[in-house]
């Protein structure tokens, strides 16, 4: 029997927009049904980060050899890290019909796009620059230094935003998670035509 291949869901935005929390308030979802692509990282775990949970945490050399074996669908260097999507999952998922979903920062989704335009783009954008600001601010875990950076990169990101299919506000992240939710619907009546 043929398996209608998956849907891969790319959730992209600049960071401190609030990706995290409503990815995982999609996720606490009942029959929720997404598959999530949890990412590589060179970065240092956050306290209460999990390896293989929230992200699997590499060395640098380690990331590399990913890089150069293939084995990353995208990639970025992101604020003096590394972060990645392993790319088997992501091609077991959708081979067996299962919709993946991909929470990775601009650069990376625009590079999944190359390759996967298939695939189903949602740039989730602040109601604005102060109120991103101060959601990064008041998570508390950057130094200013690395907050002025955050915001550097989020101002040329929010610039890409034409490139996706859809551009969900995250005024609140019932609204943002009901919103994702209805175009994930709508995308499935498009495209699973008898
Ligand atoms: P953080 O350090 O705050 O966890 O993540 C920094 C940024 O990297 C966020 O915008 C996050 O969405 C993004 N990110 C997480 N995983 C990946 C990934 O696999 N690839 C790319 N390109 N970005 C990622």
């Amino acid at each position: 029997m043929n398996v209608e291949r998956g849907l891969l869901i790319v959730l992209s935005g600049p960071s401190g927009v609030g990706k995290g929390t409503v990815r995982k308030a999609l996720f606490s979802e009942e029959n929720n049904n997404l598959y999530y692509s949890i990412s590589a990282t060179t970065r240092k775990p956050r306290e209460g980060e999990v390896d293989g949970i929230d992200y699997l945490f590499k060395e640098r050399e380690d990331f590399e050899n990913m890089i150069e074996n293939n084995k990353l669908l995208e990639w970025a260097e992101y604020v003096g890290n590394y972060y990645g999507t392993p790319v088997d999952y992501v091609e077991k998922c959708l081979s067996e019909g299962k919709d993946v979903f991909l929470e990775i920062e601009v650069q990376g989704a625009l590079q999944v796009k190359k390759a996967f335009s298939e695939g189903l783009f949602i740039f989730l954008a602040p109601p604005s620059l102060s109120e991103l600001k101060s959601r990064i601010v008041n998570r508390g875990t950057e130094t200013e230094d690395l907050i002025n950076n955050r915001m550097r990169v989020a101002k040329e990101e929010i610039e890409l935003m034409d490139a996706y299919d859809y551009v969900v506000e995250n005024d609140k992240v019932e609204n943002a998670c009901s919103r994702i939710r209805s175009i994930i619907t709508a995308e499935h009546c498009r495209r699973d035509r008898i």
